[in-house]
């Protein structure tokens, strides 16, 4: 089995300035996640934050990505936009994304979904059950028939993101309401699974079947294929057999316009 390339990127605020947080995740949620990955067999991981020159996301080290994943929350705004368009067409060329929790209002999230990526959410600590809707899907796989949460926030719907190619989990929640939390979509040549399960505050991270379902998303968004052509003319020379063309028309035999 190939290697697979996997860059983490968070912004990595909320460990450094909430002392709940850095007690959950002393290291970062980065950290966390990247530790987990690591564990999976030909899984090459590595992490990049904000703080880092290009927020650690060179075109270097995106050539050098098969699938991203993606945490944020505090700072959405300080991404740059320049990083976020590098990004973007990264995807569209193949590279694989996951989308983590608060990263569904982050700018590379809305700008590849193109819609107002807007939920409703309450912080009360609440009891999440992640349903499995999809089990034939690979993203499920090795997943019971819900993931149980003891504390959680609550993301509701309506979510506002364009129909989903899968939706894989769906969330319950212990006041009432309902979330598509596991949903996938493909734009250009690239993959993309968005995962809600992941506030800072709740150590949903060191879950190991959250962590199995980040790994398998990891493994479904591997680049396939080849990046689409950039708009081009076909010149008649490539054409698989003769063409005869009928005139009169408005264009001549190469397919220019007549004068
Ligand atoms: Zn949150």
């Amino acid at each position: 089995m190939s290697t697979i390339r996997v860059t983490v990127w968070n912004e990595f605020v909320h460990e450094r300035t909430n002392p709940e947080v850095a007690r959950i995740y002393p290291d970062g949620i980065h950290e966390v996640l990247a530790r987990a990955l690591r564990q999976q067999e030909g899984f090459e991981v590595r992490t990049a934050t904000l703080g880092e020159p290009d927020h650690g996301l060179t075109d270097e080290v995106l050539r050098q990505t098969d699938v991203l994943t993606w945490w944020g929350h505090a700072a959405h705004a300080d991404v740059r936009d320049d990083v976020v368009a590098r990004v973007h067409a990264r995807v569209l060329e193949g590279m694989g994304l996951i989308v983590l929790h608060s990263g569904h209002w982050s700018k590379l999230f809305k700008r590849i979904l193109g819609t107002s990526c807007a939920l409703c959410w309450r912080e009360a600590g609440e009891r999440e059950r992640v349903w499995v809707v999809d089990p034939g899907h690979p993203i499920a796989a090795g997943i019971d028939r819900c993931i149980e949460i003891e504390q959680s926030e609550m993301y509701g719907e309506p979510f506002g993101i364009p129909t989903p190619d899968d939706i894989v989990f769906l969330s319950w929640f212990q006041g009432g309401e309902v979330f598509r939390g596991g949903c996938t979509w493909r734009r250009g040549s690239g993959r993309i699974f968005y995962f809600s399960p992941g506030h800072e505050t709740y150590p949903i991270y060191h879950h190991p079947q959250i962590q199995r379902v980040i790994a398998n998303g990891v493994r479904w968004a591997v680049p396939q294929g080849r990046p689409y052509d950039t708009p081009r003319k076909t010149p008649i020379e490539e054409a698989r057999e003769p063409i005869v063309f009928r005139a009169p028309s408005v264009h001549d035999s190469r397919g220019n316009l007549a004068h």
